[in-house]
């Protein structure tokens, strides 16, 4: 069996198998069938849930009573998307949740997290979407994860929504360096080329919706919606899951 059918196969498979709202995804703890996200009471009680104090750009939160309605980061650096969205803090228990996704290949807490990120959707009333990209992987990298999260998100995302969720047309052509170990300047040398739109006629004159687990600098999304831009989008909006303060 081809990599690409086996991985469709896989999750198809574990998202008909795997058991939804029975245990918290942070705690592991039995909940009630009724929980929201798969959380015990205590567990999302826990969470930084991002509200209306957030940038105006990236989404990241801002402290009460905050001005400017940008924060230090989007006041310094002009991003090119359109606006972007997160959806809760990224501390300890978010980081742990997003590892043992992306690592420890739970992959079933994608779904929940991608539920997290439609109710902020609809909160946002981001309505008309025709493009859901995650962000990709090197192709090679996808093979030795088994899977890529954001396109996980992506696609829970996109059959909430009813929108359709493209992972082939924007593509990492070009392996690159874990951005975490590498200065301001690196990261985005890091990032130069490194993605490229196969056909760019699909996206002209749509909204696109870029999705990712974590949102940090932004240099990432830039890079992608750099390509993106050259196929004349209406609007590039981006959500993801978690992302940090930035003060
Ligand atoms: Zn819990
Ligand atoms: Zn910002």
């Amino acid at each position: 069996m081809k990599y690409k059918t086996a991985s469709l196969y896989i999750d198809t498979l574990l998202d008909f198998l795997y058991p939804r709202n029975i245990y918290c995804i942070v705690c592991k703890k039995g909940i009630k069938k009724t929980q929201k996200y798969s959380l015990c009471k205590s567990c999302y009680e826990k969470i930084k849930f991002i509200d209306l104090c957030a940038c105006e750009k990236c989404g990241k939160p801002l402290e009460k009573l905050y001005l400017p309605t940008k924060c230090p980061d989007c006041l310094k650096t002009e991003h090119i998307f359109t606006k972007a969205f997160s959806c809760v803090v990224y501390d300890d228990n978010m980081k742990q949740l997003v590892h043992r996704l992306k690592y420890g290949k739970e992959r079933y807490i994608a779904y929940h997290m991608a539920e997290i990120m439609v109710d902020k959707l609809k909160k946002e009333g981001l309505s008309e979407i025709d493009f859901v990209i995650p962000v990709p992987l090197h192709k090679r990298k996808e093979r030795e994860r088994g899977f890529n999260q954001a396109y996980l998100l992506a696609k829970y995302i996109g059959k909430a929504m009813d929108w359709n969720a493209d992972r082939k047309n924007l593509v990492k052509i070009k392996e690159t360096l874990s951005q975490n170990q590498l200065s301001k300047d690196e990261r985005k040398k890091n990032l130069k080329n490194v993605f490229s739109v196969v056909s760019k006629d699909i996206y002209k004159g749509k909204t696109i919706l870029m999705v990712d687990d974590v949102y940090t600098t932004g240099n990432t999304i830039d890079a992608c919606s750099k390509e993106i831009l050259k196929a004349s989008p209406k609007n590039i909006f981006v959500i993801s899951f978690a992302t940090g303060k930035n003060t």
